[in-house]
């Protein structure tokens, strides 16, 4: 995506084209502007346009150029935060409606992509988080407990019935959660955007906004070609923030994560490595991901940007662990790598913003964004249709907050990756 290879990798090459779009020139009147062209925004695009708004959707690069196109494509369900957390952190009213929601999250995003019969690799199979050691089992076993106790299909996986899922025996056992899947996220969003196009949006790449000032009683958003009226405006920009929001992106620490994809395998190591193609990822502090694309190539990832030194560092030590997981693989080589930061937020949960009168927005997903993100939106478009009040909200309003040492941290998170990649010969 912009000439850039690792900014995208594999997902540019074999996503959906985007619906075919030009920059905002002149000047527009609508019901709502959207800033932003993710799946925070486009979900929010589609409710209001299906519900017969008037909807322009404003992104700065293209349809998925931030987080939403280059993430690992988990549909989570839930937060990093321990369910039982959640209303420690919230409140009972909004840690369990958060949960509620998040925990039924995936089969929203299931039931868009079928109702628009969107392409984009869906796997329904469930994800495996996976124990590393004792401490590791510890926590999966903690976390599946909260999960079951609120009736949620999750299930504890020993070492070997992780091993026979998996394809390999490093595990010391696996959280199942059947809730979850796996999609290719960059074709996901552009599906996205063509259903919302369908439904009557309005939808401009290449438009950055560089102003959002009061028109009346609403609001003039600006981009360098024209501008757009409108009552109300919501701000989908998260960690790629620019523009009247760069507040959004000084409240977030940014945790770099690459990934790297193989050639596509041939049969037999297709059938002996997640025959079963659920999503994986680890307990490790620096953790790390896989799974399978429709074509067989193992996609691996970890934390870590995939410049200067970190490069050849987090590529060497992609090598070396996929030899000790799967020595079946022999000698591996890289298709595709690429890398994206994820916004993290001081708890660990995402936040609701009122900017102003009218200008709102959800961000800070943590790594956890292709439902919460869908369902965010579309609760954004709830909120303006007035079917959700502010208080039926999942999270309540707060304010923008810059973490202390913010620059530091991202300093750490990056350089601490090199180190511990360089250092780690394994998982
Ligand atoms: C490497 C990586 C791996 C991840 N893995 C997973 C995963 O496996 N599962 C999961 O659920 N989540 C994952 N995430 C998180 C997830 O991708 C994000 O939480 C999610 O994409 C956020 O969606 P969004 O629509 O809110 O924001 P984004 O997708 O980041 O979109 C924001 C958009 O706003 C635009 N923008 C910014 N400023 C302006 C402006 N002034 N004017 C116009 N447009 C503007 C940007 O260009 C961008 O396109 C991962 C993230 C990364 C980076």
């Amino acid at each position: 995506m912009l000439n850039d290879p690792r900014s995208h990798g594999l997902w540019e090459r074999t996503a959906i084209a985007p619906p075919s779009t030009f920059p905002l020139a002149g000047q527009f009147a609508a019901d709502v502007v959207i800033v932003g062209g993710g799946f925070t925004g486009l979900s929010a695009a589609l409710h209001l346009a299906e519900a017969g708004r008037s909807v322009v959707v404003l992104e700065g690069a293209e349809v998925g150029f931030g987080g939403s196109g280059r993430n690992v494509g988990l549909i989570n369900a839930g937060m990093w935060v321990m369910p039982d957390d959640l209303p420690g952190e919230l409140g009972d009213v909004y840690g369990e409606r958060l949960l509620q929601l998040l925990g039924n999250g995936p089969q929203v995003v299931m039931s868009i992509i079928d109702k628009h019969g969107i392409a984009c690799e869906l796997e329904r199979n469930g994800t495996l988080h996976c124990a590393v050691g004792k401490s590791g089992l510890t926590e999966i076993t903690e976390r599946a407990r909260q999960w079951q106790k609120r009736g949620a299909p999750v299930e504890l996986l020993d070492a070997n019935e992780t091993a026979a899922r998996i394809g390999t025996k490093v595990y010391a056992g696996a959280l199942l959660d059947r809730r979850a899947g796996t999609l290719q996220p960059l074709a996901y969003v552009r599906g996205l955007a063509h259903a919302a196009v369908r439904a009557g949006a309005t939808l401009h790449t290449g438009s950055p906004v560089v102003s959002c000032t009061r028109d009346g009683t609403g609001w003039k958003v600006s981009t360098p070609g024209g501008f757009v009226s409108a009552e109300w405006v919501v701000v989908a920009t998260d960690a790629y923030s620019k523009g009247p929001w760069a507040k959004v992106r000084r409240e977030q620490v940014h945790l770099p994560y690459f990934n790297l994809a193989t050639r596509p395998l041939p049969p037999d190591l297709r059938s002996s490595i997640l025959p079963g193609r659920e999503g994986v990822w680890d307990t490790k502090e620096i953790l790390s991901s896989f799974r399978m694309d429709s074509a067989g190539r193992l996609v691996f990832g970890s934390v870590g940007a995939l410049r200067n030194t970190g490069q050849a560092v987090h590529v060497g030590w992609a090598k070396r662990s996929l030899a000790r997981l799967f020595p079946q693989l022999g000698p591996v080589e890289f298709e595709h790598e690429w890398y994206g930061k994820i916004g993290m937020t001081d708890n660990a949960l995402p936040r609701f913003h009122r900017f102003e009168r009218n200008v709102i927005g959800f961000s800070g997903y943590n790594g956890r964004g292709i439902a919460p993100g869908t369902v965010f939106g579309r609760t954004l478009a709830g909120h303006i249709l007035g079917e959700l009040s502010e208080d039926d909200l999942p999270l309540p309003v707060t304010d923008t907050e810059q973490p202390s040492l913010r620059s530091l941290k991202e300093a750490y998170y990056e350089v601490g990756a090199q180190i511990a990649h360089f250092a780690g010969e394994r998982l």
